[in-house]
């Protein structure tokens, strides 16, 4: 699948959370994969959230929705929770963002494991995945060229969105 369009509407992820999560559960269905109701759980609250979510707040959260939750608090406990992200992070789902510690859900979740550019507001702390492959493969090809193998790329631009950086 061509994957060629730069995202550049923060909104994408809050708009469609339900859209979002109806296309993992295709991706996993296609892919062998399951989506547990923790995993889903997590899910939504990542795509709701619509900018980075760090793993506490991702607890929290569960710890407080989840007392006439069917899942029981055993949802909420830490390590479930850590696993269901590191099983999104693993499928591509969602992204880690290093430098601030907190996850994004990917915008295009039938596509597996990938790297992609991430533009960062320091304002109002949204994250826009500049899905351009061309800045991905010239970073990997000029790494090669020094010899350098290239395994895990994280690439976070940090400054003002549009919105932003009017005011
Ligand atoms: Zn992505
Ligand atoms: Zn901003």
């Amino acid at each position: 699948m061509p994957h060629s369009h730069a995202c550049t509407d923060p909104k994408h992820h809050v708009d469609d959370a339900h859209a979002f999560i109806d296309a993992v559960e295709a991706a996993c269905r296609a892919r062998g994969l399951r989506l547990t109701p923790v995993r889903a759980r997590v899910l939504g609250l990542v795509a709701e959230a619509g900018k980075p979510v760090k793993a506490y707040d991702l607890l929290e959260q569960l710890r407080v929705g989840n007392t006439t939750d069917a899942e029981g608090a055993g949802a909420a406990a830490p390590p479930t929770v850590y696993r269901a992200l590191d099983f999104l992070l693993a499928n591509g789902f969602i992204h880690k963002l290093e430098s601030v510690n907190a996850f994004v859900a990917c915008h295009h979740p039938s596509t597996a494991q990938h790297s992609v550019p991430f533009l960062i507001c320091d304002r109002c702390h949204s994250a826009v995945e500049l899905e351009d492959r061309q800045v991905v493969a010239a970073l990997d090809e000029r790494a090669r060229a020094l010899g350098f193998v290239p395994q895990a790329q994280t690439l976070e631009v940090h400054g003002l969105c549009a919105r932003c950086s009017q005011k």
